[in-house]
C-alpha cells in the first residue's frame, strides 16, 4: 500500500475491518504527481467505511452501545 493512502484509510476497532474515508476526495495529488491514480485505486481495492466518532464501523455500532 502506498504510505501516503493511509491517511485515507479508516480502521474499525471492533473488527479491524479496513475501508476508504467518505470525506476522501474525488482527485487526490500526490508528490509524485500520480493525481487521480490513488483516489480511484482507493475506490476500486477498498469500500467506504465510515467511523463513528469511537472509532467504529457501522456494522459494529449496531451491537456495541
Ligand atoms: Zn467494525
Amino acid at each position: 500500500m502506498y504510505p501516503e493512502l493511509r491517511k485515507w484509510i479508516n480502521q474499525c476497532d471492533a473488527c479491524n475491518d479496513i475501508g476508504y474515508k467518505p470525506e476522501v476526495p474525488l482527485e487526490l495529488s500526490t508528490y509524485g504527481g500520480e493525481t487521480s491514480a490513488v483516489a480511484k485505486n482507493l475506490r476500486k481495492f477498498f469500500k467506504e467505511l465510515p467511523l463513528n466518532e469511537i472509532g467504529l464501523c457501522d456494522v459494529c455500532k449496531k451491537f456495541i452501545r
